[in-house]
C-alpha cells in the first residue's frame, strides 16, 4: 500500500487499518498545508468547503439574483448556521439591507443569546423537532430537548416571520401516532401551526463512514413509504397542524 500520506502527515493522524487508511479525527489538526492531500498520488482526498469573506459572499449572491424570480432568496443551512452566529448576523444584516429574502434551517440547540439578535433579519425559520419526550430525544441525539423547546417558544413569541417546524421522520422512533400527537401538541402550544415532515433516507451513509464515524447504525431502518407519510399528515392535520410531507416543503 502506498503510504505517502501516512508519512506526509507530521501529526501522525493517518494510520493503516487492514487494507485501508484511516484519518484519526482526534489527531488531525486541519493543518494549513494539508500535506495529506498534496501527497496522495491517487487523489483520494480533497478539501470540502472553503473560507469566504462577507463581501465576496454577498457579491456571489448578487450575481445569481436575476435567476431567483420574485419569490427567491437565500437559505442558510448547515451544519448549524447559528453556530457561526457572528458571521451569520453580519451576513443576514446585509441581506436585509439589500432586500434579499432570508431563511434559515436550524436544530435549535443553540444558546438563546446567539439566536435572538438575528431574528430581526430573518423572514423564515425552519426549526427541527425530533421528539417531544426528552428521554427519547436524549437517547437518539445525545441531548435532551429542553433547550430546543425553550428556544422554539421564545422564537414563536419574538419572531414575526414564518416559523415552520421540521420533523425528520425516523421509523420506530418518532413515527407513531402518540409521538406525532405529542409533537403536534407542542407546536400548537407555541401558537404556530406548520410542520414539514422529512422522511428518513440513507444518502448520508457513505459520508458517515468516510468521516471516520462508527458503523452506520441506521442502515436497517426502512425508508417511510408514501402511505405512511399520508397517514402522518392526517394525524397532524386532525390536530390542527398544517403538514407538508417531503418535497412539499413550502419554498
Ligand atoms: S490535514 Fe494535516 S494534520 Fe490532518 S491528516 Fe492532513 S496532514 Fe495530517
Amino acid at each position: 500500500m502506498d503510504l505517502n500520506c501516512v508519512n506526509a502527515c507530521t501529526h501522525q493522524a493517518i494510520r493503516e487499518n487492514g487494507n485501508s487508511l484511516v484519518i484519526q479525527k482526534e489527531l488531525c489538526r486541519d493543518c494549513a498545508s494539508h500535506e495529506c492531500i498534496g501527497s496522495c498520488y491517487s487523489r483520494a482526498l480533497e478539501l470540502a468547503g472553503y473560507t469566504i469573506t462577507l463581501d465576496d459572499l454577498i457579491t456571489k449572491i448578487q450575481r445569481d439574483r436575476p435567476f431567483w424570480g420574485s419569490e427567491g432568496g437565500v437559505t442558510l443551512t448547515g451544519g448549524e448556521p447559528f453556530a457561526q452566529h457572528e458571521f451569520t448576523y453580519r451576513f443576514l444584516e446585509k441581506c436585509y439591507n439589500t432586500h434579499i429574502h432570508t431563511a434559515i434551517e436550524t436544530c435549535g440547540y443553540i444558546p438563546w443569546q446567539n439566536i435572538e439578535p438575528l431574528l430581526d433579519f430573518l423572514d423564515w425559520i425552519f426549526y427541527d423537532l425530533k421528539h417531544a419526550d426528552t428521554k427519547m430525544h436524549q437517547h437518539e441525539t445525545g441531548a435532551g430537548n429542553e433547550l430546543i423547546f425553550e428556544n422554539a417558544l421564545r422564537i414563536s413569541q419574538r419572531f414575526s416571520g414564518r416559523l415552520i417546524y421540521r420533523l425528520p421522520l425516523i421509523p420506530a422512533y418518532n413515527d407513531d401516532e402518540a409521538t406525532i400527537a405529542g409533537i403536534a401538541s407542542f407546536i400548537r402550544s407555541t401558537g404556530r401551526n406548520e410542520v414539514n415532515v422529512l422522511p428518513m433516507h440513507h444518502l448520508g451513509s457513505e459520508k458517515h463512514i468516510l468521516s471516520g464515524k462508527e458503523d452506520y447504525r441506521w442502515k436497517s431502518r426502512p425508508i417511510p413509504d408514501q402511505k405512511h407519510l399520508l397517514r402522518i399528515k392526517d394525524w397532524f392535520e386532525d390536530l390542527g397542524v398544517k403538514c407538508y410531507t417531503g418535497s412539499e416543503t413550502p419554498f
